[in-house]
């Protein structure tokens, strides 16, 4: 084959990859709502980190269906997710989104409240989830999201602020049903709340639990975030739905994972803090070999501990 004839054959397979992506754009993970009480309803993200494959649906949304309106827990990561809960919701209910309760302000938990703000919802957080929205890490995430989660994620996608902000325990009650938010931070985030459905006993319980992976620790109080999940372990509610991972029925015994993840750190690091031994050093002695077979240890345990050994020298 000539090279012309070669370059001309290059030229038109390039032309219709281009066609074919304009043509279909990528699609969406399902997404497949489960009831776990009477009025109670989530969709549950994949354990995975946000990527373009999977639209940044890497956490979980709850609903509350009730006679008189849709009380939503979490926005999910991007707005087109956000879409698809609300044709999801339509599906079950004729019912409108009234609000949507966010448990804290990370990006996979906030990216789709646009779409739900346009459907007429009132946006309901911790006063403190403010501090987020004006910093510089908030800014600059959604800047990179905008490449990384492309198409997902683009020049439209915008950080949305509360019609109103808690500063304590809110009881809202819609159609009958009460729904309790109580404000447990600052744990893993300084605005993190649960929310409480006392007539079915169900627990909205954000990030402060995750389910069948390692947890994303950041900059979070840990003592404190393990003092929450002592107040959440007094609700006793039967069912819990956690921010990551499948609901559960068994919340006492589920509930220790993320606790216990989060003594196992304090513990290692603090030592090797408190006897001055580099991270680095204590990080390859430590014992990991409860946690190492879980999704996601490989792509936050190194940070969780070194953060952890940072807050340890402070303590
Ligand atoms: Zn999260």
């Amino acid at each position: 084959m000539s090279f012309r004839r070669a370059r001309r054959l290059l030229l038109a397979a390039a032309l219709g990859t281009a066609l074919q992506s304009l043509a279909q754009p990528p699609s969406l993970p399902p997404m497949a709502p489960q009831q776990v009480s009477p009025s109670a309803w989530y969709v549950q993200g994949q354990s995975a980190l946000g990527s373009p494959a999977n639209g940044n649906f890497i956490s979980n949304a709850g609903f509350v269906v009730t006679p008189a309106g849709v009380v939503v827990i979490d926005a999910l990561g991007s707005p087109a997710l956000a879409e698809r809960l609300l044709a999801e919701i339509r599906r079950i209910t004729p019912q409108p989104v009234t609000h949507i309760i966010l448990t804290h302000y990370h990006a996979d938990h906030i990216y789709g409240l646009q779409a739900f703000k346009a459907a007429g919802a009132r946006v309901l957080a911790h006063q403190r989830g403010r501090e987020y929205l004006q910093s510089d890490t908030a800014r600059l995430r959604l800047q990179a999201s905008r490449t990384e989660l492309a198409p997902w994620i683009d020049e439209k996608t915008q950080m949305v602020a509360a019609d109103e902000w808690l500063d304590g325990p809110r009881e809202l009650v819609v159609g009958g049903v009460r729904l309790r938010i109580l404000p447990v931070g600052p744990s893993h985030t300084a605005e993190d709340v649960v929310v409480h459905l006392p007539q079915e006993q169900v627990l909205f319980a954000g990030d402060i639990v995750f389910r069948g992976r390692i947890p994303f620790v950041g900059q979070a109080d840990s003592r404190r975030w393990i003092a929450a999940l002592d107040e959440a372990l007094k609700l006793e509610a039967q069912v819990l739905v956690p921010g990551h991972g499948p609901h559960s029925s068994q919340p006492r015994q589920d509930m220790e994972l993320t606790r216990d993840y989060l003594l196992h750190l304090r513990k290692v690091m603090g030592e090797a803090a408190r006897n001055l031994e580099p991270w680095e050093d204590a990080y390859k002695a430590a014992d990991w070999s409860r946690f190492e077979k879980l999704p996601l240890f490989q792509a936050a345990n190194r940070m969780n501990a070194y953060n952890t050994y940072l807050l340890m020298e402070q303590e």
